[in-house]
């Protein structure tokens, strides 16, 4: 480095949920910042997130937010203490982005944009200060001396080295990478020699075998019961909506449930998914409702009489899966049919093959090892002059704005940390 060349305080990689927020509140607390972006626009993942309205974060207590994070949520307390779902709501509405709070203890911006959550973030770093190099990679780290004192960038073909006191990786996962999310964090971070916790899709869709999820395309239910079956054993369940799509499930239940099936699929068990159309009766109760329906629609068609049952686009999958003419007379119906009718209803079964890639995971699992994370300041354990925050960490979380709010807090406590630092 010549002694012209300008050094920062701080650079952040990554202009996403975390490094926005590390790089505004670092250059607040009165650092020189610079923040590097690979693409052209900063936020383009947040931008798409909650289908376009951005569910910010959950009102969940920090003790139930904790358990829907995996492996290990236990590692976010500091983070949470310092800024937490609270700290986001108060942060967004003193930047005239108000929030409501939907189902689920969801929060959203009032103006149904995840747009505004994006111009907030950037308006507040650049009020308080923060350079941005779009359109800029960068590439590797620089060390001398084995200490890290920059980083090297591509920008329109020609490679620069950048300085800094310190450096935080905001880079996000592997997850649609058309947003610029493709992993190459973990790149820098073993760089840095750290390891990387297994990457693998989570909160993704689910493929499945046969024909049946292509006829029921399109096909979005409510109120049913999904659950996961591996080697013959229920292994996890879920309430809420699910949609069918042309290879499988996707839908919050979906999706939230694909992060127990990555682990069964990759040791070649056999995993299947069972649907409960009908989680409000047991059975007892269901065949009754059955019996009584069959009884007074007695010349009635059962093809006509499933109609009351379930969805119209099913009506076909239950005849061809139940061998019944549907033309049949409802008082005709056999004991034993009924009792099919019924136990499809209640488990409806389908052979799970594989989760879809990383272009359609709402989250990347795995990522930086946390046994290498102070978890108290996001500080690297083998540079203290090195931060991480947001999607790169191996954390990852159900759906419901809990992701979201890693990001923020964990970037929160780094720029703290990084601006706390004799
Ligand atoms: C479709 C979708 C919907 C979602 N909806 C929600 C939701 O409603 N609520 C929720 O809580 N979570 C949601 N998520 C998850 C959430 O978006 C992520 O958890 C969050 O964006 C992670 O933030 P991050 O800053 O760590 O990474 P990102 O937001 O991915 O940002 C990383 C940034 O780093 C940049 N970058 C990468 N490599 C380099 C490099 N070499 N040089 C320079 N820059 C680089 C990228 O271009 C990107 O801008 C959703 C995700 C998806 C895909």
């Amino acid at each position: 480095m010549s002694d012209s060349q300008k050094k920062y305080d701080l650079i952040v990689v990554g202009a996403g949920a975390a490094g926005l927020l590390a790089a505004g509140h670092a250059a607040e607390r009165g650092l020189s910042v610079l923040l590097v972006e690979k693409m052209r626009q900063a936020g383009r993942k947040l931008r798409i997130t909650g289908k376009g309205r951005c569910n910010i974060t959950n009102d969940a207590p920090i003790r139930d937010f904790l358990k829907k994070v995996k492996p290990n949520g236990k590692f976010l307390y500091p983070a949470f203490h310092a800024f937490f779902s609270q700290d986001m709501i108060a942060f967004l509405n003193a930047h005239d982005v108000p929030s409501v709070l939907e189902r689920g203890g969801r929060y959203f911006p009032e103006s149904n944009q995840a747009g505004d959550v994006v111009d907030a973030l950037i308006k507040y770093a650049e009020n308080k200060g923060v350079e941005f190099l779009y359109e800029a990679k960068v590439r590797h780290l620089i060390k001398e001396d084995k200490k890290l004192v920059g980083i090297t960038v591509i920008q329109s073909m020609q490679m620069q080295d950048i300085f800094a006191d310190n450096l935080l990786i905001a880079t996000g996962g592997k997850s649609y990478p058309a947003t610029g999310s493709t992993g190459d964090g973990y790149k820098l971070a073993k760089q840095a020699g750290h390891q990387i916790a297994e990457v693998h899709p989570a909160l993704v869709p689910i493929e499945v075998e046969g024909e049946i999820p292509s006829r029921l395309e399109g096909l979005s239910l409510k109120n049913v019961n999904l659950s996961l079956w591996v080697d013959g054993k229920k292994q996890d369940e879920e309430f809420g909506e699910m949609l069918f799509t042309d290879f499988g499930f996707s839908g919050p239940i979906a999706l939230t449930i694909s992060r127990e099936v990555y682990s069964p699929i990759s040791l070649e068990k056999q995993v299947q998914l069972s649907i409960d159309f009908k989680p409000a009766l047991d059975d007892k109760v269901l065949d009754a409702r059955l019996q009584r329906d069959l009884d007074g629609n007695g010349k009635k068609q059962i093809g006509n009489l499933f109609k009351q049952w379930l969805p119209s686009k099913l009506i076909p999958v239950f005849i061809d899966l139940l061998h019944i003419d549907e033309e049949k007379p409802a008082h005709q119906v056999s004991g034993n049919e009924r009792k099919a009718i019924r136990k499809l209803m209640k488990n409806f079964r389908l052979e799970v093959v594989g989760l879809r890639s990383f272009r359609e995971a709402i989250i990347t699992a795995g990522g930086v090892d946390l046994d290498e994370i102070n978890p108290k300041t996001m500080a690297s354990k083998y540079h203290e002059n090195l931060f991480f925050a947001g999607e790169i960490l191996d954390l990852d979380a159900e759906t419901g704005g809990y992701n979201l709010q890693i990001a923020f807090s964990t970037a929160w406590l780094a720029a703290e940390s990084v601006s706390g630092k004799e």
